[in-house]
């Protein structure tokens, strides 16, 4: 099922999201919808305060037409380590429609996880799906990627979201 994606201004997407404690079909049904309105929208990741869920949960597929990734799934993420090399890439965001600004970030990460059984790993990612996890990470603390942007785009930047969603929160 197709879920409504929340937009720039939802109290939700600014709230501090819970923990998942219950590895149920409710779970799997969420991250199911999530994945499928992922791929519609269609984007490389999705964190579920994006649909109105405030839990901390993610998806992300980064694949294209030349280059297969896959459907990764965290439950409860938490980095556990940044590499000290930074690069800068311009990011997006379905919840942020039509804005699109660059944003420095650690170029690799370890990350530790559960997945739909409760069961943890950890992932050592760099690159596109580094930037991504990072991302969707943010959605489960209430950061933005506009909240990232530094310098003066950032004037340029509280401009733009005024005009475009009444409000810059
Ligand atoms: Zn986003």
């Amino acid at each position: 099922m197709i879920l409504p994606v929340k937009i720039y201004g939802s109290e939700v997407l600014r709230r501090k999201a819970l923990p998942v404690e219950d590895f149920d079909g409710n779970l799997k049904k969420l991250v199911e919808d999530m994945a499928e309105t992922m791929y519609k929208a269609p984007g490389i990741g999705l964190a579920a305060p994006q649909v109105g869920v405030s839990k901390r949960v993610f998806v992300a597929d980064i694949s294209t037409p030349d280059k297969k990734d896959k459907l990764y799934v965290l439950v409860n993420p938490e980095i556990v380590e940044f590499s000290e090399e930074k690069d800068k890439f311009e990011e997006g965001c379905l919840s942020i429609p039509g804005i699109y600004e660059d944003v420095v970030r650690p170029v690799a990460i370890k990350v530790k996880a559960q997945n739909l059984e409760g069961e943890d790993f950890t992932l050592s990612v760099e690159g596109l799906l580094a930037r991504c996890f990072q991302h969707e990470i943010d959605h489960l603390n209430g950061i933005l990627f506009v909240d990232r942007v530094s310098g003066f785009r950032k004037k340029l930047l509280k401009g733009k979201l005024k005009r475009n969603f009444g409000i810059v929160y």
